[in-house]
């Protein structure tokens, strides 16, 4: 800080102290991007399975699908790590697109095995959201894999329906005519109401993990999430908390009719072999 203080007087030096800074970043991004670039067809990608659980039945109803990325020097890079590079470098449209064709395809063969109401939840990122084509790719998806519209929902976070409300709204309509189901993610880490969130037609309200956490330790927290979910159920949406870890989370969300829960406390994000043993095995809470 004093640093910075120094070099607003004599100009030139701030300059100086951001752009080394900024070299290291990039030029670790910089070999991170060219690795991605070739994660898809050196197939080091992969998409894991977090269960959504009812909180009325205990069962799982669905499925959020989250990206992996196995690096062969770097071991397991963390989707908040490379899903900003994968935005910056449109490197998402093509990851993005891999993602719901894996992931519809998956959901198929789990409705075939005879799992034929399991929902999944697959995340569109804003330079994905921004591609004029992505509803006729998703439409085209749909189509090859065979999976009804009305098992896929796309979860989009508050920041990216606002960059253009009026394309996110023309979007949106079109999904909801096609039968496919909206989330709104990360509710209330963004700065928008609920009232003003309503202008979108969506179905689902996810409500963020920070919130979830402090349910139990801080008043003003668990006031705010009553509210939320009780002005969410007025107006008719479907509720997820993400992020639920303990049993006293579970209790507060399930004598508040939360509508379903997702957390390390049921299951952490899982590959495709143990999400169908927890199917097989008929796990529930
Ligand atoms: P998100 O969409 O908010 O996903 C929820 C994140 O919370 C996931 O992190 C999940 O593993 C984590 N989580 C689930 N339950 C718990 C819990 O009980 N406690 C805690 N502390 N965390 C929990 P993950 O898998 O690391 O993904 C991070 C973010 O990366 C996602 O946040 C999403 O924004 C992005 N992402 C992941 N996969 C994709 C993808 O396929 N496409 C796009 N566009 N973004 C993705
Ligand atoms: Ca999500
Ligand atoms: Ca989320
Ligand atoms: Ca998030």
């Amino acid at each position: 800080y004093k640093a910075m203080l120094k070099s607003k007087e004599n100009g030139g030096n701030l300059y100086t102290f951001y752009r080394s800074s900024f070299q290291i970043i990039t030029s670790e991004n910089l070999a991170l991007q060219t690795s991605l670039g070739y994660a898809l067809e050196r197939e080091e990608l992969e998409v894991y399975y977090q269960p959504k659980v009812s909180l009325r039945t205990g069962k799982i109803v669905g499925a959020e699908a989250l990206l992996r990325w196995n690096h062969s020097q770097l071991g397991i890079i963390s989707p908040a790590r490379f899903i900003p590079i994968a935005e910056e470098t449109n490197l998402i449209v093509p990851i993005g697109e891999w993602v719901l064709k894996t992931a519809c395809q998956q959901t198929k063969g789990w409705h075939n095995a005879g799992f034929s109401d399991l929902r999944i939840a697959v995340n569109i990122s804003a330079r994905q959201f921004n591609q004029p084509d992505l509803y006729s790719r998703v439409y085209q998806l749909l189509i090859e894999t065979g999976l009804d519209p009305k098992y896929l929902e796309l979860e989009l976070t508050e920041s990216v329906l606002m960059q253009n409300t009026e394309v996110s709204i023309v979007r949106l309509t079109a999904f909801k005519a096609l039968g496919v189901q909206i989330a709104i993610d990360d509710f209330g880490t963004g700065y928008s109401s609920l009232s003003y969130l309503q202008q979108f037609p969506f179905e689902t309200l996810k409500i963020d993990k920070s919130f979830i956490g402090k349910v139990n330790s801080d008043p003003k927290t668990k006031l705010i999430t009553k509210n939320i979910i009780q002005m969410a159920h007025d107006l008719k949406l479907n509720l997820v908390a993400e992020g639920v870890e303990t049993q006293a989370e579970l209790n507060f969300l399930y004598y508040n009719d939360c509508d379903e829960m997702q957390g390390y406390l049921f299951d952490k994000p899982l590959n495709v072999r143990d999400f169908e043993e927890r199917l097989l095995a008929g796990k529930s809470l």
